[in-house]
């Protein structure tokens, strides 16, 4: 990286001409009145990207990470030759480092212009606001920054806009964007398949290379790279630490009396990494001192952060970034919005406050608001871990545990801190629970779900340890077997939604609706998966399969199973599951 006057250049050193590199576009400053659909910090865009030098031009090529094959087989020649890579920047050489082992080009037109590969809008937001054309005048780069795996860029873009989302007389749309370029691992981490029933983030590729009759999908879960140090020890079932522990820094912003929380909140895993045989997995530290470390930097994709936003948004979020070759989690960003506090403040009082004396008042006990502030953490930390929400969690408590102080203050308000169940409004007055187990906190279903996607197999490639993990799921015992639904599935299972609590909500009908009618067959889905009981299921639709009648114990998993048979879950199958009986129980959405 090198500024000259008004121009950036980039050095691309010779041994890294090739190499994958992951390219992130994110919006960093959201225009006023944007809304919903643009969230500062969210990612736009996620590509695999390549230099590649040819003659006296090196070539920014997007590489599609979508199809594969392994390069040992002939196959792989069509694979490439069918996914042939956008050419998305083309830099003539401007000069060479020393004995020509690097090229150095000019990027500021390809960063400080309006380019489709790196521009903060996309086609649809530029209908919406009626944009006439890039402003250079008001455009420029804000700074561009090298560190040793990445470069970070920011940019402000400027369009004439017609229809713009506030100031409508000034026409224009202003906005911050920023782009990461990290490298890649040069040895992709081995990937682990993912599986419906366990709730991770996902990749998927089409693998061309593998031995069966048409090309198979594939899905690989993201996650961190933990390798045990000692493989024997680990092996022995020993708990070891591992190569490169996941480490958190801790944004200098963040005021002293929350630090505690906050750290406390990343090393709430470390407990369930224990389940998966690896100590010490997960730290939070506070950022080097200027003196410690003159060029520790929260831009630098080699740390990953807990960041404090003096801002008055109500929020708090954990994304990350990995390999789209295989999975692996290579950085990660928690974003702490300071105004989070007071959102929660509120859902105290309101939802304990009348069996919880120390939430009655808006000064909240600091004790409880950290105790509050450090489970959103761990949240958030779940979501950078690969997990995603699981709504039906909460489903595996029974409603009179939720009013019992044993039971309380072993697992909280549901089965995983997944879940977005906050804290526990079901509890009485005289129920006897203390402040701290009203709130939520990592569970059994955080246990599982860790030891399936980080515990080592001895397995000696992907494919040959899907058996175990399997195995995993299928032969759970104890009191809380996990499941996962996903958030998409939301409008097909009332158990599967957000701010419930407990097994039976919808059980205290008795058996009946609202309306005092006793509930049939008729009812169909939405009992059968309620109650998980014996009844007829209908699935409805008439010549395709599905209109027969089937009769059996049903779960959902069973149910997506045997739509998936007969041609998939689609929109059209989701409605009609929602719709038969649902208006009568009162649906979910
Ligand atoms: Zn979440």
């Amino acid at each position: 990286m090198h500024k000259v006057d008004d121009r950036f250049f980039f050095e691309v050193p010779d041994s890294l001409a090739g190499r994958d590199f992951l390219m992130v576009t994110r919006v960093s400053g959201v225009p006023a009145g944007a809304g919903g659909f643009l969230s500062a910090g969210s990612s736009l865009v996620e590509r695999l990207v390549r230099w590649e030098r040819v003659n006296d031009r090196v070539l920014l090529k997007s590489i599609s990470t979508g199809a594969v094959a392994d390069d040992s087989l002939p196959i792989a020649r069509s694979v490439a030759q069918n996914n042939y890579p956008a050419i998305i920047g083309a830099f003539p050489i401007a000069a060479y480092g020393k004995d020509s082992a690097s090229y150095v080009v000019d990027v500021t037109d390809f960063f400080g212009a309006d380019n489709p590969a790196t521009s903060g809008l996309d086609a649809a937001q530029r209908r919406a606001y009626g944009v006439r054309r890039f402003d250079a005048a008001r455009s420029y780069i804000a700074s561009m920054r090298g560190f040793p795996i990445n470069i970070e860029v920011r940019q402000v873009q400027t369009f004439d806009a017609a229809t713009p989302p506030s100031d409508a007389d000034g026409a224009t749309v202003t906005m911050e964007t920023r782009q990461s370029i990290v490298l890649l691992p040069k040895v992709p981490m081995r990937p682990r398949y993912a599986d419906a029933r366990v709730g991770y983030f996902t990749v998927d590729r089409v693998n061309y290379g593998l031995d069966v009759q048409k090309a198979e999908n594939q899905e690989f879960i993201t996650r961190w790279r933990l390798e045990p140090k000692d493989p024997a020890a680990y092996a022995r079932g020993e708990l070891v630490e591992p190569v490169k522990p996941i480490v958190y820094y801790l944004d200098p912003a963040t005021p002293a009396r929350w630090k505690r929380y906050v750290k406390e909140g990343v090393e709430n895993w470390q407990k369930v990494f224990e389940k998966a045989g690896f100590k010490n997995a997960i730290l939070a530290k506070d950022a080097p001192s200027k003196a410690d470390d003159p060029d520790f930097d929260l831009d630098d994709a080699r740390y990953s952060i807990v960041r404090w936003a003096a801002s008055l948004v109500r929020n708090a979020t954990g994304p990350h970034t990995h390999d789209p070759r295989s999975g692996e989690i290579v950085n990660s960003e928690i974003t702490w919005y300071h105004n989070h506090m007071r959102s929660y403040r509120n859902w105290l009082i309101m939802e304990t406050g009348a069996a919880n004396p120390s939430a009655r008042s808006l000064d909240i006990p600091e004790e409880l608001m950290g105790e509050t502030m450090r489970q959103v953490i761990t949240h958030e930390i779940g979501h950078a871990l690969g997990l995603q929400h699981n709504m039906i969690a909460s489903a595996s408590f029974p409603v009179d545990s939720l009013r019992s102080p044993s039971f309380t203050r072993v697992y909280g308000v549901s089965a995983t801190i997944m879940d977005y169940a906050r804290q526990n409004y079901v509890a009485q007055p005289g129920d006897g629970l203390q402040p701290k187990d009203f709130i939520r906190r990592v569970g059994p279903f955080d246990d599982f779900a860790i030891n399936w996607g980080y515990r080592v197999t001895t397995a000696p490639t992907p494919e040959a340890e899907r058996a175990t993990l399997n195995r995993w799921l299928t032969g759970q015992t104890g009191p809380f077997p996990y499941r996962f639904a996903s958030q998409q599935l939301a409008a097909g299972d009332p158990r599967n939604q957000t701010e419930d609590l407990g097994a039976t909500h919808l059980e205290r009908t008795d058996g009946r609706n609202h309306e005092g009618e006793a509930l049939g067959p008729r009812h169909l889905m939405h009992i059968q998966i309620i109650l998980g009981g014996v009844l007829d299921l209908h699935l409805g639709v008439g010549g395709d399969g599905l209109g027969k009648p089937h009769r059996g114990v049903v779960s959902v998993e069973h149910v997506v199973a045997r739509l998936a048979a007969v041609g998939g879950f689609h929109q059209q199958t989701t409605i009609l599951l929602h719709c038969q009986g649902a208006d009568r129980l009162g649906c979910v959405g």
